[in-house]
């Protein structure tokens, strides 16, 4: 019997369930190739959700979906592990060993075969190099970094709440106020009144949140300044010191200090700014990348340099006709995602990958917890339409609707969202433990 064709995907975010789960069902599961999608974690937690897994407002035991179980129903292979390096001669993704919690090894390094790879391995926060980032702040970039920040952040809440001086407060610093930054403020602010509401002996007045901002204004990327003004309008209304023009030059273990000479002290920062793909992406396998490691592709997604690789997503550096690259986003991600499986589609079928990638900005939401939702929709359509509240609120939510409908489909995905909704009624709506 002649082998099917081996398409691997790594990292199954945004972009890579995607194109898994369409793969799957269109190439799959009629034998036309065989589908696998590799990640480091077990399961997979939609990443605009994260920074409600770091405050407990979201309990991923509800909201993760295993690899494992969601491949066999699409007609993929599931294959845990990290890619550490690609060996492009032999068409393999090599994956570093796996160890258990006390070091011993559980899997040597694999290397994976490949005829068509795509590398979806997403983006993390850029320390630029500023001393003590690493070394005294929190990350929000996967599952394990927001459950690490949700313990810290509720040990300290409980401790508090125990010990405290009238006169002390919880200093916080979040860097970079992108929407992650932002919705982490506010998302803060609405776990502490969910823990005064279980009985402990803390509230708002006693969290001092500092959002600090390099640009002259916060939420710098959205094009349009009435969402900017109006999130910071909210935000200090819940008591966020809004700090913009700051630039951090040190992180120390008593706070941050400004370029301006200042300390801004902290008991704990949350580091969320900027946006590079993973270190060891730069020039992976001699492939091309550009500043921040993300791997250059052409304009239907194949790498530079190889058609039998390509990139999707916030690793993948895509041109747009203006010079800029096209911006890591959720929706572009899944945009691409898309548009990529049937590229490999027609491959599959021995024609050209003629699809092109053009971004379509369908908006951008910001959400304040339960507080506000604003944004711009259909930016695509020049200027866009301001949307505040419910309205803004049921669109955000939409996005997430989409990609579960995609892995799920219709009926299952509808109903999965309903079962979360309700979930959230049922259950306490801090995960305490
Ligand atoms: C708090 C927050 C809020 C956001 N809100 C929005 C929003 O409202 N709208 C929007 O459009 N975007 C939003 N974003 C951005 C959005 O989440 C990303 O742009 C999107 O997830 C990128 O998708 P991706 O598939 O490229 O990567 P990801 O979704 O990050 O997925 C990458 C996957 O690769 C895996 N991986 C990483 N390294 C390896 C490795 N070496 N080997 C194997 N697997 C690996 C990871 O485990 C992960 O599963 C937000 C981001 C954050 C953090």
């Amino acid at each position: 019997m002649q082998a099917v064709p081996n398409i691997v995907i790594i990292g199954g975010g945004a972009g890579g369930m995607e194109i898994a789960t369409k793969l799957g069902h269109k190439v799959g599961r009629k034998g036309k190739a065989k589908v696998t999608l590799i990640d480091c974690a077990e399961s997979h937690v939609w990443k605009p959700l994260l920074h409600e897994v770091a405050t407990g407002a979201l309990d991923i035991g509800l909201d993760a979906i295993s690899y494992r179980g969601h491949a066999s129903a699409h007609g993929y292979h599931f294959q845990q592990g990290a890619m550490i390096d690609i060996n492009r001669d032999e068409k393999q993704i090599v994956l570093a060993p796996i160890n258990d919690e006390e070091g011993q090894e559980l899997l040597p390094a694999r290397h994976i075969p490949y005829d068509y790879a795509v590398i979806a391995i997403g983006s993390v926060a850029n320390d630029f190099n500023i001393p003590g980032v690493k070394e005294h702040s929190l990350f929000l970039d996967n599952t394990e970094q927001a459950m690490s920040i949700r313990k810290i952040l509720l040990n300290k809440f409980m401790r508090y709440a125990s010990h405290h001086q009238l006169d002390e407060k919880i200093k916080i610093a979040v860097v970079g106020a992108g929407a992650t930054g932002v919705e982490m403020s506010a998302e803060m602010h609405h776990a502490v009144e969910q823990l005064s509401g279980f009985g402990y002996k803390i509230d708002t007045s006693l969290l001092e949140v500092t959002l600090i901002e390099a640009d002259e204004r916060i939420l710098p990327k959205v094009d349009k300044v009435e969402i900017s003004n109006s999130v910071t309008r909210e935000l200090k209304q819940l008591g966020v010191n809004v700090m913009t023009n700051t630039r951090i030059t040190q992180v120390t273990p008593e706070g941050l200090s400004t370029t301006e000479g200042n300390l801004i002290p902290s008991d704990m920062v949350i580091w969320s700014t900027g946006v590079k793909a993973p270190d060891f992406l730069n020039n992976i396998g001699g492939l091309e990348s550009n500043h921040i490691n993300q791997v250059m592709v052409k304009q239907n997604m194949q790498t530079t340099l190889d058609d039998h690789i390509f990139s999707i997503g916030d690793c993948a550096a895509c041109p747009q006709e203006d010079g800029s690259w096209v911006p890591p986003r959720g929706q572009s991600a899944r945009q691409m995602a898309l548009m990529t499986a049937d590229n490999i589609i027609l491959m599959l079928e021995g024609k050209a990958p003629k699809n092109e990638y053009v971004y379509k900005d369908l908006g951008s939401l910001v959400n304040l917890s339960k507080f506000h939702t604003v944004g711009n929709l259909m930016s695509f359509m020049g200027g866009g339409v301001l949307v505040e509240g419910k309205i803004a609120r049921f669109v955000y939510t939409s996005l997430y609707r989409r990609h579960l409908i995609e892995l799920h489909g219709v009926v299952k995905g509808t109903l999965m969202m309903l079962a979360k909704g309700i979930g959230r009624i049922i259950h306490p709506h801090l995960k305490l433990h």
